[in-house]
């Protein structure tokens, strides 16, 4: 396979993890017999420092004309007194809605060479939690209508769906549960909300189209503790945008570490952007200690959703686990006492193991 990828370092330690799962794409392919193409697109505050805003519109194109994004990181204090819109998040905003992705994963993974990270107990962690939360990105409460009462002393917002949303990113749960352990768990709060009785009743629709994947309903407050008390439960869970925002965030700290984690966001047809969910770190920028491990495994995903490529994408997941069981740790994973490796050398133990 041909492979065309837009590359987005960005800012902070962006540029040291991006060029180490690189590496690793690169073995993959090799290994594999495919070939690999990168586009260098500027995105954030780099773009901001060299043409006073944080995406240009060729930088859009291009991220447009590939087949799929690699994302660092943007940000950091040197840009954190512009204004909003012209701060380097706007470019992360910008190629998401601009490229119409709706649809975002997020996996909640915990190795059981990592379990101390973890605020869970082991009893609660088991053999491990494998967990992936597919949250609907543009539309509900975040885009409704909202507004002001004329004396300010009213405020509302409106959470909106419509059947065609939630059976498009309905699909994408039930497609990934099928290559998971085949069970979508659908978060919501439809004893209460109408447009949660939407999301049961359409999401029950499209269940038979999937006979393979069993089909659960959990309130959203449920869920929230069950993540906690009980998250071996949990294979796919599909959930609105607000509900999905902050249940990511509670699934992503169970793991204990965020360097870890990765995240893909997607739209209907192949194309993906795919990032790790931490930010720029630029506390550790460009000293060769970030960890890697979550750029490298966004780029598992994507040959996983963008090239259906699943061997691949498994030998990278199968080549990081073998480097964690050998006691390969970056200092953010390490615990006391524990030898550590630079950011660099993580990648290259990673990239001998494919
Ligand atoms: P952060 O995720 O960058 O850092 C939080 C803490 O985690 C820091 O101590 C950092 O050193 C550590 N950390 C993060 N990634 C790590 C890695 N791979 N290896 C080891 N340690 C790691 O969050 P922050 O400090 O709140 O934000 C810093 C900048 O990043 C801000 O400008 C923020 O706006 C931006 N940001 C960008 C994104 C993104 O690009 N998607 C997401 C969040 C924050």
């Amino acid at each position: 396979m041909d492979m065309r990828i837009a590359l987005v370092p960005g800012d902070g330690i962006g540029p040291d993890i991006v060029s180490e799962a690189v590496r690793v794409l690169d073995r993959v392919a090799s290994r594999f017999g495919h070939t690999v193409s990168y586009k260098e697109i500027d995105a954030g505050g780099i773009s901001i420092d060299k043409y006073g805003i944080p995406l240009t519109e060729d930088a859009f194109e291009s991220a447009k004309q590939a087949d799929a994004v690699l994302l660092g990181a943007v940000g950091g204090p040197k840009w954190d007194t512009l204004p909003g819109a012209k701060r380097p998040e706007k470019a992360l905003l910008g190629l998401r809605s601009g490229l119409g992705l709706f649809c975002n994963f997020r996996p909640a993974v915990i190795y059981p060479e990592l379990s101390a990270a973890s605020p869970l107990k082991d009893q609660i962690i088991g053999k491990g939690v494998d967990l992936l939360v597919v949250r609907e990105l543009t539309g509900g409460i975040y885009f409704g209508e909202r507004g002001r009462s004329d004396d300010g002393e009213e405020a509302y917002d409106t959470m909106r769906y419509s059947k065609a949303e939630i059976t498009r990113i309905a699909r994408k749960a039930f497609e990934a549960a099928m290559i998971r352990k085949k069970r979508v768990t659908l978060v919501d709060k439809a004893n209460v909300l109408e447009s949660s009785r939407l999301w049961r009743e359409t999401v029950s629709e499209l269940a038979p189209s999937y006979p393979e994947v069993t089909l659960d309903f959990m309130y959203v407050d449920n869920a929230s503790m069950q993540l906690v008390r009980n998250p071996l439960h949990f294979d796919v869970l599909l959930t609105e945008n607000m509900f999905g925002d902050i249940l990511s965030d509670e699934a992503s700290m169970i793991t204990g570490s965020i360097g870890m984690l990765s995240s893909a966001s997607l739209r209907e047809d192949s194309y993906g952007m795919y990032e790790p969910i931490h930010g720029s770190a630029p506390d550790i920028a460009g000293k060769d200690v970030a960890n890697p491990i979550a750029t490298i495994l966004s780029t598992a995903s994507m040959l996983r959703y963008s090239f259906s490529l699943e061997k691949e994408a498994t030998a990278i997941e199968d080549a990081v686990k073998s480097a964690l069981a050998d006691g390969v740790r970056t200092r953010d994973i390490a615990i006391e006492g524990e030898k550590t490796v630079g950011t660099k050398e993580c990648g290259r133990e990673i990239e001998e193991r494919i």
